[in-house]
């Protein structure tokens, strides 16, 4: 029986969930890398944005250095339209950003609802280092942004605002799971002292209720690390995400033994035994610990994270999935 299947017909009665460690040696197999620093990974097939951060790192930059130049690639990329620049707007119009970063030594920064800022990531930085606090939220936040430098700039593009205007005539909402080329970026990097740093960045749900934040810029859920054991990321429906505090949830296995694939799993299993509807959305998840080892687990067939290792960057389709 194929892993898929055997997951399909087992996790919800309770089985799968303490099976996955018997088969995940297989899969373990295939996504242990066994690798020496550095690697840089990253949700979906953001190749650009990781061979950004593997090349710095290559170069012998930090770990903290690299994953925000990073994601920056993606926040700048006006093709990407759920990250920065570009993204897609609520369903008021308003571009309203998310984003967070931990660096190794368990310090962290968010930011929440920021408008008009094409790196929000770099805002979170500042957070992180120029105050006491952790997440600044909406108009704070663009006023912190203002006096640390950045400058303002419409983040929705012509065609964004067509398509929203499009969509006012129906104003349909639901999530559409998988769309090529879209979707959230959270990265991990391990850098050659063998430091781990994290950033998660997004424009969030397409026409989302004016003020709604999702998972992402959550310090626990869209992005955790501990430099001792790993990090993880999270992507998908940001609601489930936070409900299970997943990438936190995933450190913690790691914590006590678990592989980074064999964590990915429990937390998906996790946050499908609570949401009978979980075949309508879709959460996926990337895991790497202090030894370079990856994993990846996600709800839905789709999903991929993108690598860079060794000078070379990859795209891997998580073929270890719990459903279709
Ligand atoms: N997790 C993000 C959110 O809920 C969306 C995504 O990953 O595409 O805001």
């Amino acid at each position: 029986m194929k892993r898929r299947n055997f997951i399909k017909n087992t996790a919800l009665t309770g089985v799968g969930i303490s099976s996955t460690s018997v088969f995940s040696k297989s899969i373990l197999n295939e996504l242990n890398m066994t690798q020496k620093y550095p690697v840089a990974v990253a949700t979906w097939n953001f190749q650009n944005a990781t061979k950004m951060a593997g090349t710095m790192l290559e170069k012998g930059n930090s770990a903290l250095d690299a994953v925000e130049k990073g994601v920056m690639v993606e926040e700048s990329n006006l093709k990407n339209t759920t990250v920065g620049d570009g993204g897609a707007p609520d369903r008021d119009g308003n571009v309203t950003l998310d984003a967070c970063i931990m660096s190794p030594d368990g310090n962290a920064g968010s930011v929440v609802y920021l408008k008009e800022i094409e790196h929000p990531i770099s805002v979170a930085r500042k957070v992180m280092e120029e105050t006491p606090h952790v997440m600044l939220a909406g108009e704070g936040a663009l006023q912190f942004a203002i006096q640390q430098g950045f400058k303002k700039k419409n983040l929705l593009t012509e065609e964004y605002e067509k398509a929203w205007k499009e969509w006012l005539e129906h104003k349909e909402y639901k999530p559409i799971i998988n769309i090529e080329n879209h979707d959230t970026i959270g990265m991990l990097c391990l850098d050659e002292k063998g430091d781990i740093a994290g950033a998660c960045t997004t424009s969030g749900l397409s026409y989302k209720i004016n003020g709604r934040v999702g998972d992402s810029p959550i310090i626990g859920a869209g992005l955790f690390l501990d430099n001792e054991i790993g990090g993880a990321v999270g992507t998908g429906m940001g609601e489930a995400i936070m409900k299970s505090v997943g990438s936190f949830l995933i450190v913690e296995l790691m914590r006590q033994g678990k592989s980074p694939q064999e964590a990915c799993e429990e937390a998906v299993m996790r946050t499908i035994k609570k949401a009978p509807n979980y075949k309508d959305f879709q959460v996926a998840y990337v895991a790497l610990n202090k030894k370079g080892e990856i994993g990846s687990y996600c709800i839905h067939k789709g999903f991929s994270y993108a690598k860079f290792y060794k000078g070379e960057s990859t795209d891997n389709l998580s073929d270890s999935y719990l459903d279709e």
